[in-house]
């Protein structure tokens, strides 16, 4: 199993996140540092009907993005053309992200508003988990313009207490079976982009207690999240 796993991801990867080459601070930074612009509003993506899809993965934070990224452009079978680092809100929850992303009220069904506006919506994770409604939201046949969720990391962040890079390596695992097979099935015409709704931080409190990776806080590893074109 282990073995396996190693394979999926780059072993340049592990010294890139036991290196931290990448730094992510542990400091806050509740006002904004001005080298990194936020998570801007999903309408600029999707304001000029074009056919597009949004990736949201729930809880990637940037380092992880990076430690991912040679998968993803394999399986997309497009570059990251435009790669930047973008602050979700302070507040690192996935409620405010969503705000900020679609403009909704935490209350509010974010399927339900999408389709509203004409955006399809489809949140997967585990193996075979909404695949008939994932499978037409890659392709668009129903829709030009749609969201995909990506749960399964967020879901591992809050049970886990594996290193940053096993967690990289256990996301990597799962995202091979669950969704990267998959990706080639968008059309070539549309454009793509993928991001996330926060990130994490080690809790102080660990390991005396659980859990160790916490978010909600307004640290930059909790907000530090990557905003990406695949093209
Ligand atoms: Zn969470």
């Amino acid at each position: 199993m282990l073995a396996a796993r190693a394979n999926v991801l780059e072993p340049t990867t592990e010294r890139l996140l036991a290196a931290r080459t990448w730094q992510v601070e542990e400091r806050a930074c509740a006002s904004e540092p001005p080298e990194y612009p936020r998570l801007p509003p999903a309408s600029e993506l999707f304001a000029h009907g074009e056919r597009a899809v949004l990736f949201v993965i729930d809880g990637l934070r940037f380092d992880l993005w990076l430690a991912l990224r040679p998968l993803f452009e394999r399986a997309f079978e497009r570059k990251a053309v435009k790669e930047e680092l973008r602050l979700a809100p302070a507040v690192s929850t996935t409620a405010a992200a969503r705000t900020a992303l679609f403009g909704i009220g935490v209350a509010e069904d974010l399927e339900r508003f999408l389709a509203e506006r004409d955006i399809g919506f489809v949140s997967a994770g585990e193996r075979d988990h909404n695949r008939r409604p994932l499978a037409a939201a890659l392709e668009g046949t129903e829709r030009a313009r749609r969201v995909v969720w990506l749960n399964m990391l967020d879901d591992r962040l809050h049970a886990s207490a594996l290193s940053p890079w096993s967690l990289a390596e256990a996301l990597a695992s799962d995202l091979s079976v669950a969704l990267l097979p998959q990706l080639a099935r968008i059309p070539r015409r549309d454009r793509v982009v993928l991001t996330a709704d926060h990130g994490f931080r080690q809790s102080p409190h660990w390991p005396r207690s659980k859990p160790r990776y916490v978010h909600g806080g307004p640290t930059l590893l909790e907000r530090a999240v990557p905003y990406v074109e695949l093209a």
